[in-house]
Parts: C-alpha cells; structure tokens; sequence
C-alpha cells in the first residue's frame, strides 16, 4: 500500500492530487490548515474510493506545527512513499509593494517549508529504495517574475537537481509546472484575473492527470496543455533581458509604481 502526503490539500490542487491519488488506491495524509475542509475532502476519499486517509491539521509557517508534519514523514512505523509540497500563496503587488512580513511568509511557505519537509521525508524513501517527492512550482517560475517566480524557480531547480541525486536509490522528483489553473489561488492572493483569456486556464484535474502520468514516465518537469509546453520552451531561448522588461512593464502596480 502506498501513502501520500499532501500539503495544501484542503482546496484547489491539492484537493485535486489527494483525488487523483486515492483514485490509485493510495491512502493519504492531508495537510492544510483548515481542520473543517480537510475532514469534508477526507470524508468523501474514504466513502468513494475506500483508502485510509489521514487528516493532519497544520499552519507550515508556524515552526513547531511544520516540525510536527516533518515528524510525520520521517515516522519508520508509518511510511510516507510519497510527497507532494503543494501548499502557497501570491501576493496582490509586486515587490516591494507587498508589506515586506508577506514576502517573507510567501518565501518560506514556497521554498523554506518544501526544503524542510523533503530534507524529513528522503532519508526513509531512500532506505526503503522507493519513494516519490512532487513540488508543485509554476510556469512563473520561469521567468523573472518578483518574489513569487523567484521562488518557484528554486523549486523547479531543486527538484531537477535532486531527481539525478536520488535517481540511484529509486526515488523519483518531479516538478509540477503549471500555468493559471482555476483554483482559489488568484482570489485569495486578490488578484485580477478578469483580462486573461479563456484559454490560458487549466482545470485541476487536468494538472494532475498530467502530473501522475509524468511522474510513471520518470520525466523531470511536468507541464501541462501544449500552450503552455511552447511557452515554456519559447521562454528558453528568448534574452531573459528583454522577456524581463516585458513583464515588469505588465506588472507595473495601479499608479505608476
Ligand atoms: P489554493 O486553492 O489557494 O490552495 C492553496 C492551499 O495551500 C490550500 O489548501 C491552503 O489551505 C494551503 N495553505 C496556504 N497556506 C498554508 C499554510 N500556512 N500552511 C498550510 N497550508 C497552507 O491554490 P492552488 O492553486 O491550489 O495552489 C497550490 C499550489 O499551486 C501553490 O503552490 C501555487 O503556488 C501553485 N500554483 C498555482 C497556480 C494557479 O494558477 N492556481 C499556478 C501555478 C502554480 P488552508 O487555507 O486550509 O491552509
């Protein structure tokens, strides 16, 4: 039997892996903060799909709870094969127009907290010989987009890194590259997505099922949609001087700033 952690599983994403997952057959163990949505998405995995799921209620920026759940991965008598370092947030301003306590909390939710849990989680995949770690990055990853992209850059880098680091002990990493994808993501964050065409969004779904079959493959990067696949490689081979003036021009907050 497999077991899967997922954090951020309480809505969009992670909801979405924590359904394509159980759908498997692998029981699951939820992390997000919200105790009441993780119960009601755990609720409905067990009565539909009959696996064991876990619902462990945790705020990853709080220190002693990020422990608690790198307690749970590192646990020998219960084995995590799998984990999925899901959880984040955007900020409505680009840098420096978000109060500088939201950057850093956006940082170490993306890049400090998925560091930490993956450093809990590896030793025991690689004695076990069998194991998978999933980041969710995004495609503003790369590019040179504020705080945000910076951060999903290292994740993307971080994972194609450590895929080749534990490749021989037959642990797989995967980075999960997604463009807009219609979650809670933009609103919360507070957004204005009204200007983006129909086209550009993903469901959820759709990333997953992208995600889970890359992941069979043991490919490095998963990006769904081909939209985004020619971006993604159009990007590479553009200056990245002139890709960054573009974008700061679009970026630029209300009032000239
Ligand atoms: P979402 O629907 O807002 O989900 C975010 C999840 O993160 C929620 O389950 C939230 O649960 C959890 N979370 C937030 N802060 C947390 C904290 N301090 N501790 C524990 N859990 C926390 O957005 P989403 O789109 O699914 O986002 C998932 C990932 O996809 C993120 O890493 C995001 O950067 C990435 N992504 C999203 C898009 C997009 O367009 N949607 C595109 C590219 C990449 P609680 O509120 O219950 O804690």
């Amino acid at each position: 039997m497999t077991t899967v952690l997922i954090t951020g599983a309480s809505s969009g994403l992670g909801a979405a892996f924590a359904r394509g997952f159980a759908a498997k057959g692998c029981d699951l163990v939820l992390v997000a903060r919200d105790k009441g949505r993780l119960e009601a998405v755990a609720a409905r995995l067990r009565a539909g799909c009959g696996v064991a799921v876990e619902v462990l209620p945790a705020d990853l920026l709080d220190p002693a709870q990020c422990d608690t759940v790198a307690a749970r991965l590192a646990d020998p008598a219960r084995p995590v094969d799998m984990l999925v370092n899901n959880a984040g947030f955007g900020l409505p301003a680009p840098f420096p127009y978000s109060p500088v306590e939201d950057e850093e909390r956006m940082l170490e939710l993306l890049v400090r907290v998925p560091l930490r849990l993956t450093h809990a989680a590896v030793p025991g995949m690689r004695e076990r010989r069998r194991g998978a770690v999933l980041n969710v990055s995004s495609v503003a990853g790369l590019l040179p987009t504020g705080t945000y992209g910076a951060a999903k850059a290292w994740l993307t880098a971080f994972s194609e890194s450590l895929r080749v680091d534990l490749a021989p002990y037959g642990v797989r990493v995967l980075a999960v590259v997604p463009g807009f994808t219609r979650t809670e993501f933009q609103e919360r964050a507070g957004m204005d997505v009204s200007a983006l065409r129909e086209a550009v969004w993903l469901e959820p779904e759709a990333v997953v099922a992208r995600a889970l079959r890359d992941l069979a493959l043991g490919r490095p990067v998963s990006v769904t949609g081909w939209r985004y696949r020619v971006y993604a490689q159009a990007v590479r081979h553009l200056p990245r001087g002139l890709v960054a003036e573009r974008l700061a021009r679009r970026r630029r907050a209300p009032g000239g700033v």
